[in-house]
């Protein structure tokens, strides 16, 4: 039995059906993201965890207790907003204490767990500030020592980070993470930002239309996309259309090159159009490098990013954007080039619906 279990979870308001059969087991202090599109149905899901949303069916338990039924401030839940939600009237310390005070607390286990959680955010030394007082990403650290305070057992994160700018966003998710496993805490964390998903998590869990389109890790999503829905909105991908040749040998057309995959094409016949991906990293134009596969084409387009030059080669009809490291030795590669694109076989997928 997992610790947090959602069975056939649906959601509907009036005719619109947001959550569609969702199902998910989440093993005690796993950290899980959910990552999908805007209006995909990730909050309304992690509402429903809270207690803020009534399902229209389904159940969702936690250590085998169904909560459904449990208002929010009975479920032992801490959640932190986009927005900072701290009560603006209130310091740093009175915020961290507000969950202890409506439970009762003596005022010494107030004080003491107050301590304890502003030197686990280290804003010890800002206790007695005004959230105004405070940047984005202290106040978020404070509402994430808020709803820790009650030692809940499920930390819901709903985009946390997303008002932050980047390089906060990025140092504040390392901090989330180092958190919840020093504490072991379980956690769901939603996000649209895939990144984001990927660095963090145990799990992620892709949502499409209000269901879960793939539940893995982040290396099985980003490297064995189970549709073209995952495969497309988890990383940069090569989107490429090609033809089947020879079925049973999985041999493929691509822009008049012959190219034998890992695998057989079974179920597909000679002429058929193929939806085929390939990750811009998977690809090389470095001899040096090169893979079993080889075929010729032309760079139609050149982005120095800095540390990485992504370049895009022209194949005929299809393109393919590869990524190669910057060598302040040699100067990157220029449009009109004719290079000699490379990729193993195994890394060309053949995408499903
Ligand atoms: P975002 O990243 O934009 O927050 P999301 O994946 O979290 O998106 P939800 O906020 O769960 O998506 O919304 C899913 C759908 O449910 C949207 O179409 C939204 O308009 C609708 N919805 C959410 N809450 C309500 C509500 N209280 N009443 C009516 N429709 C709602």
């Amino acid at each position: 039995m997992a610790f947090l279990e959602i069975s056939h979870l649906q959601k509907s308001f009036g005719t619109n059906r947001v959550v569609r059969d969702f199902n998910l087991d989440i093993e005690k202090g796993e950290f899980v993201s959910f990552l999908g599109p805007s209006g995909c149905g990730k909050t309304t899901v992690l509402r429903m965890v809270a207690g803020f949303e009534v399902p229209t069916s389904g159940s969702i338990r936690i250590d085998g207790q169904d909560i459904v039924n449990l208002k929010p401030n009975q479920r032992n839940i801490g959640m932190v907003f986009q927005a900072y939600a701290l009560f603006p009237n209130m310091t740093v310390a009175q915020n961290v204490a507000f969950g202890l005070r409506v439970s009762r607390k003596s005022k010494a286990e107030i004080d003491a767990t107050v301590t304890e959680m502003l030197d686990l955010i280290r804003l010890g030394h800002l206790r007695d500030r005004y959230p105004y007082q405070l940047s984005g990403g202290q106040q978020q650290r404070v509402a994430l020592a808020r709803a820790l305070a009650t030692k809940p057992q499920v930390l819901l994160l709903d985009e946390p980070l997303s008002a932050l700018d980047a390089k906060i966003r990025v140092s504040l998710r390392e901090e989330i993470r180092a958190i919840q496993q020093k504490l072991g805490i379980t956690t769901i964390f939603v996000t649209h930002d895939q990144e984001e998903a990927l660095s963090i998590s145990d799990r992620i869990v892709v949502m499409s239309e209000g269901h879960a389109e793939q539940i893995g890790t982040p290396f099985d999503i980003y490297n064995r996309p189970a549709s073209r829905f995952v495969a497309s909105f988890v990383g940069t991908l090569n989107l490429l259309e090609g033809k089947v040749d020879d079925a049973q040998k999985g041999v493929i057309d691509l822009d008049g090159n012959r190219i034998t995959l890992a695998q057989p094409l079974s179920g597909h016949k000679k002429g058929e159009t193929l939806a085929l991906a390939l990750r811009p990293e998977a690809v090389t134009i470095d001899p040096h490098k090169a893979h079993d596969t080889a075929i010729e084409g032309t760079i139609n387009d050149v982005h120095f990013l800095g540390s990485v030059i992504r370049t895009r080669v022209s194949l005929g009809k299809n393109n393919i954007s590869l990524d190669m490291f910057n060598n302040p030795g040699s100067p990157p590669p220029a449009r009109g080039e004719k290079v000699k694109i490379s990729f193993a076989a195994k890394d060309l997928l053949v995408l499903g619906e």
